[in-house]
């Protein structure tokens, strides 16, 4: 089974995680995180989504309106409502999958208080069009979620960069990991320092009860993506019998997760600072592959994802009416097609009374029924069984 994801894990993080973590393991992450992104500070948090929250509180924002994609992972607008502000929906644009920014133009009220642009799949946000924005509102905190980028570049410019803050989710699924963590980038002195703060009022310490299962849900994912284990582990979830492990949100529920509150412990830092020195060959591997799909697949009547300098590549997205039937054909002959992001938040229950709702989604609710990915973290081997089975799926009539 070729898996639709798999975390880049080896020998040094195994051994790290059955080993004793340095007590100052957090310290040396950030600072290791901070360079890897070329940003004066990083600050760990035990999610990205609390990063983001403890952001915008860092910024002084309550009771005001955060502009997010309607198209984007749904913890983001959870943590806008959690740092008590409002998030409010911009439909996408067809090119690139990214928030369209001339229609954030339209979005910004009296009551705005920050923009969260997302460079999502690893595309690049328009820092040319952001730019125009921030000059006619200077006032507006520009936050980058680069969850999904990881150091993607606009025309040379590191997007993470251009912002008053970034954020970076590093769970299992993402790009590089440190178990689950995320973390919040600037260049500004007073808001590092503000954030710091926060993190002290807003989180407790983590205890060895938490290390202990962080360690373990790790051995566990060695487990369930082990070559061997992993038909087996796809077997169970097509039965629907991993549901609650395997679905991360609720569609009518705006909540975070019990632990959001308890810090990073040193054991996901020092698996974090493991993989940061895996991320240019990381990054480096997913541009291959998106180009070899690419190629691979260009003479098909399909609807392929863009190839952009300085993509990151976080997934390759194909966008396909019959979605369902391609990912049924490939479980059934050894290849897992991703269906990310499945959604239009604005639609969802949890969402689609709230005043941010208020614009019409016609990109995004597309995307949400089209989109399924092709592993760009699998082997050039698996890729070629990749595009060999879609292309079977395709010409057996599904489309
Ligand atoms: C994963 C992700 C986040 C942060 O997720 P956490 O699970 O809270 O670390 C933020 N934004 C996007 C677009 C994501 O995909």
């Amino acid at each position: 089974m070729i898996p639709r994801f798999e975390p880049q894990l080896g020998w040094p993080e195994f051994f790290g995680v059955l080993t004793p973590a340095d007590p100052q393991a957090v310290n040396h992450f950030e600072t290791a995180f901070a360079e890897t992104m070329g940003q004066k500070h990083a600050i760990a948090f035990p999610h990205g989504r609390t990063g983001l929250m403890l952001l915008l509180e860092a910024l002084g924002l309550k009771g005001r309106e955060v502009i997010c994609p309607a198209y984007t992972c749904v913890v983001v607008p959870h943590a806008i409502v959690y740092s008590g502000n409002e998030p409010i929906f911009v439909d996408s644009q067809a090119c690139d999958f990214n928030m369209d920014l001339r229609q954030v133009k339209e979005a910004i009220t009296d009551k705005t208080g920050a923009i969260i642009t997302t460079s999502i799949f690893g595309y690049p946000v328009n820092l040319e069009q952001l730019d125009e924005i921030r000059m006619a509102h200077p006032h507006l905190a520009i936050i980058q979620d680069c969850a999904h980028s990881f150091g993607a570049e606009w025309q040379g410019q590191a997007v993470q960069r251009a912002g008053d803050a970034a954020i970076f989710g590093m769970n299992v699924s993402k790009i590089i990991t440190s178990i689950f963590g995320g973390v919040v980038t600037t260049d500004h002195d007073e808001l590092a320092k503000k954030m710091q703060t926060c993190r002290e009022q807003r989180t407790r310490a983590s205890g060895w009860n938490k290390a202990w299962r962080r360690r373990l849900y790790l051995l566990a994912i060695y487990v369930a993506f082990n070559h061997q284990c992993y038909g087996f582990v796809n077997y169970l979830d097509r039965l629907g019998l991993l549901g609650k492990l395997t679905k991360y949100y609720n569609d009518a529920v705006i909540d975070m997760p019990l632990d959001y509150l308890t810090q990073m412990t040193p054991v996901e830092a020092k698996i974090g600072c493991l993989q940061l020195a895996r991320y240019l060959q990381i990054v480096e591997h997913r541009r291959d592959l998106a180009v070899y799909y690419h190629r691979a697949l260009s003479d098909l009547a399909v609807h392929l994802p863009p190839l952009i300098d300085g993509a990151t590549y976080s997934h390759f997205v194909i966008q396909h009416e019959k979605r369902e039937q391609i990912i049924h054909y490939g479980a059934r002959h050894g290849v897992q097609f991703g269906r990310l992001i499945e959604y239009c938040i604005p639609d969802m229950a949890a969402y689609r009374s709230r005043p941010g709702a208020r614009f019409a989604y016609p990109v995004a609710r597309r995307m949400a029924q089209r989109a399924l990915n092709l592993s760009v973290s699998t082997t050039q081997r698996g890729a070629v069984r990749a595009v060999d089975t879609f292309r079977r799926a395709i010409a057996s009539g599904v489309a």
